[in-house]
């Protein structure tokens, strides 16, 4: 891979930011604990399609730009330095999409894929539940094969943005006799269906991003099985790689974010020893960051699945996020701690919820434990933890 910049990502620059700058929204980002924020971030959403900039790493053919690693990057710097609300279709464009491009059939990629694109489908993801976070080869929710369509029983957990989903991918388990890995399917369930329960969790921040989802009889046509019925895992494992070591997106914000610290903190503070000490481990560790997500995406784009990678990639950036995060409160001060709206700088605001979030990142996209628990197995070559799956 060469990652010198060639004149043509010079010019994709130049197209990003002026077109970005036209277009972006500016001022406080939706409030998507509201129908009204969502829609309004679904409304920035179809303008980003339309400008044709949903998802430029995706290829031609699918809706997006074919943009190569170094490209995507750039596109995200720049789309984070326009100040341009976060992404709301992130499990749909993250995930579900990458998931179809790789083992969609032609058919569920055309329903799919331009509708994640133009954020038509908001998407979710249906894998933790209760009994099955960390060792998700214990999934129970039930999938009965019948020939009209899988009949689906059971519960999800933790499902992110499950409230506003059009549409949720889930493994559920379609072998009764079957324990572990095999006999999982990995199917596309329409959040509409009747018998589909979404309750709101309610966090200790008072947003309600992710909630529980019952099923209850939701039947889901076989052409809504992506790959084989028990042969979810191998499905799953693909979606497991975007999520947890490939995002460009999330290497672009460590270099704003940490931009953003240095713009909003007292000038005093950076002539402490210890701050700028602290300051440089963040870049040094950002940009290494940056090269290793981008080796792994060079992996996935000849076909690889660098799924040991990709854990490595996990630990690093919700690590990184947790020491950004925690010098950030500690550089805002006791202004960190009062409560939105009694002050007039929403600095410190800002940097008490992602302090907040990083607490998070050790545990979504899989236990930072398990993580490393894959690394000495797959690796280091070391004996396998039998107690867990993945
Ligand atoms: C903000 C957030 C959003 C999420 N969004 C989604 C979503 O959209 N869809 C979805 O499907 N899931 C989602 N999750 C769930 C997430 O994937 C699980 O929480 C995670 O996999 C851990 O599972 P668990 O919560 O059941 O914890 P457990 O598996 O019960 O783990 C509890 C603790 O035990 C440790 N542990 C478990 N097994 C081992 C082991 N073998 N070795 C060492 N330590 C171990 C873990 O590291 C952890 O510290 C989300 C979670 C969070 C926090």
């Amino acid at each position: 891979m060469n990652l010198t910049m060639t004149a043509d990502q010079k010019l994709l620059r130049d197209e990003i930011r002026a077109w970005l700058a036209e277009h972006a929204p500016q001022g406080p980002a939706p409030d998507l604990a509201t129908q009204e924020g969502v829609g309004r971030a679904r409304a920035w959403e179809r303008e980003l399609f339309d400008g044709g900039f949903a998802a430029v790493q995706w290829p031609k053919r699918f809706g997006g730009r074919g943009a190569d690693p170094v490209a995507t990057l750039i596109f995200y710097e720049e789309y984070l330095r326009s100040g341009a609300p976060p992404r709301l279709n992130r499990l749909g464009l993250g995930l579900a999409g990458p998931t179809l491009i790789d083992l969609g059939t032609p058919e569920q990629q055309d329903r799919w894929l331009s509708k994640i694109l133009s954020c038509e489908h908001l998407w979710c993801q249906g894998f933790s539940e209760p009994g099955a976070g960390s060792d998700l080869a214990a999934i129970r929710t039930r999938g009965e094969v019948r020939e009209d369509g899988i009949l689906i029983n059971g519960q999800k957990i933790w499902t992110s943005w499950s409230e506003h989903a059009d549409w949720m991918f889930a493994l559920v388990r379609t072998d009764p006799e079957s324990r572990r890995h095999a006999g999982l399917t990995f199917l596309m369930i329409d959040m509409s269906d009747p018998g589909v329960d979404v309750r709101p969790i309610r966090q200790i921040n008072h947003a309600r991003e992710f909630g529980e989802v019952f099923l209850t009889d939701v039947l889901v046509p076989h052409e809504n099985v992506i790959g084989r019925i028990d042969n979810g895992w191998h499905v799953a494992m693909s979606t497991l790689v975007h999520e947890r070591g490939a995002s460009l997106y999330t290497a672009a914000h460590f270099s704003s974010f940490l931009q953003d610290l240095i713009d909003a903190v007292p000038a005093d503070s950076l002539e402490d020893a210890h701050v700028l000490a602290e300051l440089g481990w963040l870049h040094e560790h950002i940009e290494a960051y940056r090269y290793m997500t981008l080796q792994t995406l060079s992996q996935v784009a000849i076909g690889k699945k660098p799924t040991a990678q990709a854990s490595m990639g996990k630990l690093w950036w919700s690590e990184l996020q947790v020491r950004l995060y925690e010098l950030g409160l500690q550089l805002m001060g006791p202004a960190a701690e009062l409560r939105d709206g009694e002050q007039g700088d929403p600095a410190p605001v800002r940097w008490r919820q992602r302090y907040w979030l990083s607490r998070a990142a050790m545990i979504y996209a899989g236990a930072n434990e398990v993580q490393r628990n894959i690394i000495s197995e797959r690796v280091l070559g070391l004996p396998k933890d039998k107690r867990h799956a993945l």
